[in-house]
């Protein structure tokens, strides 16, 4: 088990935080990431929607519901898992992120990776990948297939779910990554 108190310190200085003078002035909260500090899998999405900035907890939309309802489909529990994002603050209107703010962002986010120190990481669509894997990747090439660092850590991305809210054709492939995933947990012996 993590140190609990490094994780309350952490979420505290978030909440705290003023980098981005555009996203304090707008946000109503910081939405931290939401999940069991034991992890084994870190999802890492874009940024807060308007109802994950009213509510303070991470994809709670309609993405977030799709994400829920793939993870039942294929027997991954929620306690198996902790969700974050790039950014722990709303962009006003859910524009993207800019390079500034994810820079700024950045060192919160390696931090709850040193944290939960999970096994597999799942970058959610192209800020997530960009942040954890590369940025000369593309989503549409490397979503569904599991890379391992030399230090064992895996990193799984797959389409944001987002992707499917928008154009259907992309929920088959988000439902087939799930399915992957599952494998793949069960592979390395975590479910
Ligand atoms: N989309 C994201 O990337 N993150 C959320 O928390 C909600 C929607």
């Amino acid at each position: 088990m993590p140190d609990m108190s490094a994780m309350d310190e952490l979420r505290d200085e978030v909440a705290h935080c003023t980098r981005c003078p555009e996203l304090v002035e707008n946000r109503t909260q910081t939405v931290f990431g939401d999940g069991t500090s034991d992890a084994k899998i870190l999802f890492v999405g874009e940024a807060p929607g308007e109802e994950e900035d009213q509510k303070g907890i991470p994809f709670i939309g309609r993405a977030g519901r799709l994400m829920d309802n793939a993870m039942e489909e294929v027997g991954i529990p929620r306690s198996m898992v902790f969700i974050t994002n790039t950014l722990k603050c709303r962009p006003p209107e859910n524009r993207d992120p800019k390079p500034e703010e994810i820079d700024n962002c950045k060192a919160f986010l390696a931090a709850q990776v040193a944290l939960i120190k999970p096994k597999i990481i799942v970058p959610l669509g192209r800020f997530g990948l960009e942040q954890m894997v590369k940025k000369d990747k593309k989503i549409s090439e490397v979503h569904g297939r599991a890379m391992r660092r030399k230090d064992g850590l895996i990193f799984f991305p797959m389409y944001h779910p987002a992707a499917a809210l928008h154009q259907p054709r992309y929920r088959q492939d988000i439902l087939t990554d799930f399915k992957k995933l599952a494998k793949l947990l069960k592979r390395e012996g975590l479910l």
